[in-house]
This record gives structure tokens, sequence and C-alpha cells, in this order.
């Protein structure tokens, strides 16, 4: 991975840099912040870096997208790196076992090709939840474990085999088992000559604080809005769609990347909701039984979305009827049945329908029955509904959705 490849983020991307110029390379580095924001590409572009033995710079007339300096992309140690397969080049991250391929003692290295096929086709910027899924691990929690820990030790009781730096990438250390910290932590104070960890994670409140005050934090803030768009637009997306999934990607290139490739289905989800909406208000049971049925041919992963869409919606309604409509990403007819639906959506409501769907997105995760599921959410939107309309009627303001 290279640093110009990296969406946004070009100011820690220039202290790293500088850092190493200074030769300040701190031997446990904690890349730290919210999902989606390259923090996991930030640390392996960084490792790359130090490896690199023909590091280009601008002013030396290299054209490296607006960095003072980047790896070459292309000696010996670039290209093992990029092909993650670089013997110094080590990495561990939740796991457990499949009852499939993996059936006992799981450990990182089990799941080692699928990890390098989906960091290589995602660039790097996936969730703990896709990687869950990924490995096929059921409803197990995914951890760091004793055999990971007696890998690291294993792993630095050796020889280094050819690079400057020996690079080893823990990714989402907080699902360390917190019984064998204390196998990491002599190894963090005490590091190997010429050995640097790269601990990734999204909560630092879950870590514990011996191994906190045993690394350097590195912030990895949100990635600007315009640096998504314009990732967006680079990858041939439209741009109409590029602006609007960077303006509902709340800085997760994720979330920003889905949004794209559900375009397609998304006017199918508005209109889904709207007549959801519609039928909930009337609170006509056998359209709503028949909606349910139609549903469950969506699968799982885009039920949960056009749940979250469904959330999407709620939320713009919020915004609409409280004069914030230039927040809100729309066309005329979404617009037009937002600013109708409004009316029933207040501060008073909003995380009743927000549990809703919340909940559902849990249930769909735990393989719920999806007609039962659409058809029990369908009798709560009626009620949230109807003691809306109460609520207006007494207000004064009788209202139609
Ligand atoms: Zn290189």
């Amino acid at each position: 991975m290279l640093f110009r490849q990296i969406v946004g983020q070009k100011e820690l991307i220039e202290s790293l840099i500088k850092a190493v110029s200074l030769g300040r390379v701190p031997h446990a580095q904690l890349f730290w912040g919210p999902e989606g924001n390259e923090k996991l590409a930030l640390a392996l572009a960084y490792a790359q870096y130090l490896n690199c033995t023909n590091r280009l710079y601008a002013s030396q007339g290299a054209d490296l997208g607006g960095l003072s300096s980047d790896s070459c992309g292309q000696c010996p140690s670039c290209r093992k790196f990029e092909k993650l397969v670089h013997p110094d080049l080590h990495f561990i991250y939740p796991n457990n076992i499949n009852g499939g391929s993996v059936k006992k003692d799981s450990q990182s290295l089990d799941y080692i090709d699928l990890w390098r096929e989906t960091l290589l086709k995602n660039d790097a910027e996936f969730s703990y939840n896709e990687w869950i899924e990924k490995m096929d691990i059921g409803d197990r929690q995914a951890i760091i474990n004793i055999r990971d820990c007696g890998r690291i030790l294993q792993t630095l009781s050796l020889k280094s085999s050819e690079a400057r730096f020996r690079i080893i990438v823990i990714w989402m250390i907080e699902k360390l088992s917190p019984t064998i910290a204390s196998t990491l932590l002599k190894t963090l104070e005490e590091p190997e000559p010429q050995t640097v960890f790269l601990l990734v994670s999204e909560n630092t409140d879950q870590i514990l604080p011996t191994i906190l005050s045993r690394t350097q934090m590195v912030k990895v803030p949100r990635i600007e809005n315009a640096d998504i768009e314009r990732h967006l637009l680079a990858r041939g997306v439209e741009a109409a769609t590029a602006h609007r999934a960077a303006g509902e990607s709340s800085g997760n290139l994720i979330t920003a990347r889905l949004r794209c490739s559900h375009n397609e289905i998304r006017e199918n989800f508005h209109a889904s909701f709207a007549d959801w909406m519609r039928l909930c208000f009337r609170v006509d049971m056998p359209a709503l039984v028949a909606f349910a049925e139609r549903q469950k041919s969506l699968g799982r992963e885009n039920l949960k979305f056009f749940f979250e869409h469904c959330m999407d919606e709620i939320h713009a309604c919020l915004l609409i009827g409280n004069n914030c409509a230039d927040k809100v990403f729309a066309d005329a007819e979404e617009k037009k049945f937002w600013t109708n639906f409004s009316k029933f959506v207040t501060g008073e409501n909003i995380n009743h329908y927000y549990k809703i769907f919340d909940d559902a997105i849990f249930a769909v995760g735990r393989n719920a029955y999806v007609p039962t599921l659409i058809t029990d959410m369908s009798m709560e939107l009626c009620r949230v509904l109807a003691a809306a309309q109460q609520a207006l009627k007494k207000a004064g303001n009788g209202a139609k959705a």
C-alpha cells in the first residue's frame, strides 16, 4: 500500500513521513479512530514506507499526489509488501473456529489466505462485522487469543529475515482476550530491536490501560467528505451518486462504498419505505402481511441495508421537520414524501423508530424469520404512527401521510 493510495489523511501522512525522516520510529504505535477511516491502510502504507529501499521525494521531482514523500512501489521490499507476503510482515487479527476448515484451537494464521484476499480486494478497508462474515464463524465472537500471542513471541524469537524493520500488525487490538494481555506487555515494553508493532483499534476504551500506556497513540480522524467524493469520482462513480454517497457517509469510506454499490436498489428502497409507512398509517394488516412476505426475497444483507436506509429516511424527516432541509440529500419525490411524513417524526418518538429498526438489524443477524419479524415491526410502527397522529390532533393539526 502506498501513502498516495490512501483516501484523505494527508496531514497525518505528512506527520508520519516527517517522524521517519527524523529517525523517530516508535516501537509500538496505536492507529485509532472510527470505522472506515483508513487506519489499517495507513498502518500498512507506513510499514511499507519504513522498509522501502528507494523512497521517492516530491523535492526530487516525483509526482506523489501532493505528498512530500512515499514508497517507490517497485523495490523488492515494496513488491512483497504490496502482495502482503513479505516474510517480516506479520498479522494478528480476531478469529475463532468456524466448524468447517477451522475446527479447533483457531489462530490468525488459519485465516491468512482469506485475510490477504480480503485486504487486497477492499484496499484494506472493511469492518469487523464484514471480517466475521468472511470467516463464517456464525454467532461466535472473534478474539485475539493465547495462540496468537504465542505466535508473536515465537516470531520475535527468530531473526528477522531481510527487512530494515520487522512489522507486527495487530488489527482490532481491543479484541485481545484480557486474560492473556500480560503475555504481550513485556514485549511491548522491551521490544526486540528493529521490531515495530502497529496496533489498530476502533474502541480505545476497550483496550487495557497497561497496553495503552506502552504505545504511542496516533489519532486517525474521520475522512473529509470532499476527499471521499474525489475518491469515488476517480473510481468512475457517477457525479450525483458520488456526491450523495460522500454526503451520507459521515466520513466512513465503507459506508460510502456500500452506498454507491447499493445505489440502484436504493431507489426501490425509498419506494418500499414510503409504501410501508403508508400501509402502517392506514393499519392495513393484510397488505402489511403481504409486504412482509415480499421482503424475504431481499436476502439478509440487503435487508439489513434496507433497515439502515429506513433509519436514514426517518432521520431526514426529522431534519426537514426542524427546518434543516439543506442538510438533506434528496430528489424531488423523496423530498415531497419526507416533508409530508416529517409531521409524524418528532424529538419524542425518533428513538422509538430507531429502536424498531435497530432491533430488527440485530434480529436479522441472528437469523430471525423475516416475514414474522417485519409483521411485528409493522404493528409497532402502526402504534408509533397512531400516537403521533393523536398528538397532532391534540395540537390541532389534522394530517395525512
Ligand atoms: Zn520501495
